[in-house]
């Protein structure tokens, strides 16, 4: 098998005649979701009469549940209901693309919808006006399921040249990455900036800071437009925190966080109280630090390639060895933001920013289910 697509190699020219057509007063709009795994996303799009201006004009939509493992059979119709619309940067303006959150035909959020509690908890922190940033590290793939540039047999040199590499012999794919790029900041993602890692056919993009439930909405979106970015050049990206074992680097999704008194002179307190907090709370972050529960993440989570161990919480200024990391700028600056190392690339943002908003800034004795 080659390890590209074969629908990759269609040609292109044809496509971009078609593309070119003009459309009328209509607008392609494609809701995109997340699926019963917690993981994939899944399209599919319909005609408007005009382009819509806002979340208000977009009109719920269904989708067929059994077929994205979110019902059963029988009663099968889930809800979708757009939340977050964006510029589709692969068929242009004026069409959209539009982020949804799932229900069941009861009204209630799917069981991945975990965006529902996330905005909850997001309105009653809002006075402390937290940011997020996350560091969304993926792995190029052949559709052989090979590492994407590696040698058909064996393996590339050991890790140490690839890290912000240049250069044929060692950046693999960099196509993926420049086109992606552009793609998020004409979609209106917050992107802030990308880099080659340590291992060979691995990438990272940086998104934010984003405040609240846009840190989920952007991330999500991101994710989506590297999968179809991916599939116009016939590969994949995988988001497994730990596609190849061995001597090489696992794949996590930092997350960087900061409430409004962490950003103000003498912050640091503010983020070392969090620390404690977290530290207090360890198994329940991991828990939803990956879509099942930690079983993902311990793959990653060895205490070996600048991680920490699964079972224990560390913390440190500069220590990328550590489960959070204060970066030696905020060390200094005494004020800032702290990253949380332990995420896995497969994390749900929504889940993630949650747990952090729980742990570290809901006031004492209140709880977000109370609201429900
Ligand atoms: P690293 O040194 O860990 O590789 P990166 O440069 O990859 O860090 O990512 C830093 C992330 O931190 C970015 O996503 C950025 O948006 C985020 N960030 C920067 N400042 C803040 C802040 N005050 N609060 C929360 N996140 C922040
Ligand atoms: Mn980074
Ligand atoms: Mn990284
Ligand atoms: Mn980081």
């Amino acid at each position: 098998m080659s390890c590209v697509s074969d629908s990759s190699s269609l040609n292109k020219a044809m496509r971009q005649q078609y593309l070119s057509l003009p459309q009328g007063p209509f607008c392609q709009v494609t809701y995109v979701w997340i699926d019963g795994s917690g993981e994939g996303l899944r399209s599919k799009t319909r005609t408007m009469d005009s382009e819509p201006k806002s979340i208000a004009d977009l009109p719920e939509w269904n989708f067929d549940g059994s077929s994205t493992g979110q019902s059963e059979g029988r009663n099968s119709d889930m809800l979708l209901i757009p939340v977050c619309m964006f510029r589709d940067p692969f068929i242009l303006d004026p069409n959209k693309l539009v982020l949804c959150e799932v229900f069941k035909h009861t009204r209630k959020p799917a069981e991945s919808n975990h965006r529902n509690s996330c905005n909850k908890i997001m309105k009653m922190v809002k006075d402390l006006h937290p940011w997020f940033g996350m560091e969304q590290e993926y792995t190029l793939l052949g559709v052989d399921g090979h590492p994407y540039g590696w040698p058909k047999l064996g393996y590339p040199k050991p890790q140490g040249p690839y890290y912000c590499s240049v250069g044929a012999d060692r950046a693999f794919g960099r196509d993926i990455v420049d086109c992606h790029y552009k793609a998020c900041l004409y979609a209106g993602i917050k992107i802030c900036g990308t880099n080659a890692e340590v291992m060979p056919s691995q990438w990272e993009f940086q998104v934010g800071p984003c405040e609240g439930i846009e840190m989920g909405d952007h991330l999500w979106m991101a994710r989506f437009l590297l999968h179809r970015v991916c599939e116009d050049f016939g590969v994949v990206a995988t988001l497994d925190p730990k596609p190849m074992t061995g001597d090489w680097n696992g794949a996590g999704c930092h997350i960087n966080v900061s409430t409004m008194q962490m950003r103000e002179e003498g912050g640091i307190k503010h983020i070392e109280k969090a620390i404690e907090k977290l530290a207090m709370r360890h198994p329940e972050h991991i828990q939803v630090y990956d879509p099942r529960g930690g079983q993902d993440n311990k793959r990653r989570l060895t205490g070996q390639h600048e991680t920490a161990s699964i079972t224990d919480f560390t913390a440190g200024v500069a220590d990328r060895g550590a489960s959070v990391r204060i970066p030696r700028q905020v060390g200094q600056d005494k004020c800032g933001y702290f990253e949380d190392r332990r995420p896995a690339a497969n994390c749900d943002p929504y889940a993630v920013t949650f747990a952090m908003a729980r742990t570290c800034m809901l006031e004492e004795g209140k709880d977000v289910h109370e609201l429900e």
